[in-house]
């Protein structure tokens, strides 16, 4: 018998911010293949499967990935359901495609079900919208990791968000003026972003690096340009038309 694999974002943290397409998927899994950041929780919604984790962190661990694919491979093999449970959004520096051409080598049917992305996550807690009208057209997500380990910083979108720089903000920082960032262009640092223990500050470029301490071993998104700069309050009362009529309410036959 082969199975299938199905991809689930999990999201990027509290167990409720998975997608109900994702938990119905979760409750008919055989076999759950999961990542370090996914909430425990998660598993009341899979309590029939076998849980087994494969987490890894950092990109040097390429003989982690040839594990996780194998096993991939060797489930489906052996099992009519096997979800794959990753942190966020699996097409997000998830190595979906890593895994998508193992099991395509191997003949074996895939889908994948969104998750709430990082970046995503930071917007909602901290109420920044990453796009903003006139100012914020456009936004890029971006890994400020190479693949061998160097630290890079671009300026690709109005909004750029950081994925991977938690441990080295003071250097992100450094490069940023380089990328052609202001100084004075404001920063959001959200780590533990759509957890109970988020924590958020905010910076300008020229003092990032003061981040690093509130934010160390905690997986964290830095959030540069247009989308990291506080909404400001109306200063005038919403003026609202006289004799407009009332929306018309719809409710589900
Ligand atoms: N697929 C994931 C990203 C995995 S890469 C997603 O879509 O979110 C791992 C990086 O994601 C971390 O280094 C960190 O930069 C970011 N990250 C993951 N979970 C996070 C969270 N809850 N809060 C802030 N950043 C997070």
């Amino acid at each position: 018998m082969t199975g299938r694999v199905i991809f689930i974002g999990a999201g990027p943290g509290a167990a409720d911010l998975i997608t109900l397409r994702g938990a119905r998927c979760l409750a008919q899994a055989d076999v759950v293949l999961h990542d370090a950041l996914t909430d425990p929780a998660l598993r009341e919604l899979a309590p029939q499967a076998r849980w087994i984790h494969v987490g890894k962190r950092g990109f040097c661990d390429s003989t982690g990935q040839a594990a996780i694919n194998a096993l991939l491979v060797k489930h489906a093999r052996a099992n009519a359901l096997v979800v794959r449970l990753k942190g966020g959004d699996p097409s997000v520096f998830g190595r979906l495609e890593e895994e998508l051409e193992a099991l395509a080598g191997a003949g074996i049917a895939a889908e994948v079900v969104p998750g709430v992305t990082a970046a995503l996550a930071a917007a909602a807690d901290t109420q920044r919208p990453l796009t903003r009208r006139g100012s914020g057209r456009s936004v890029a997500l971006s890994t400020a990791m190479t693949r061998e380990g160097a630290l890079r910083a671009g300026r690709s979108a109005d909004t750029e968000v950081f994925y991977m720089a938690g441990k080295q903000l003071a250097a992100l920082a450094r490069r940023l003026p380089a990328a052609g960032w202001s100084v004075d262009t404001p920063v959001s640092v959200v780590s533990r972003a759509g957890w109970p223990d988020v924590l958020h500050s905010t910076h300008r470029v020229a003092d990032l690096a003061a981040a690093s301490l509130l934010h160390a071993g905690r997986p964290t998104v830095v959030t540069v340009g247009a989308g990291a700069r506080a909404v400001s309050p109306q200063r005038h009362g919403i003026d609202v038309p006289q004799g407009l009529p009332d929306p018309v309410e719809t409710r589900a036959a």
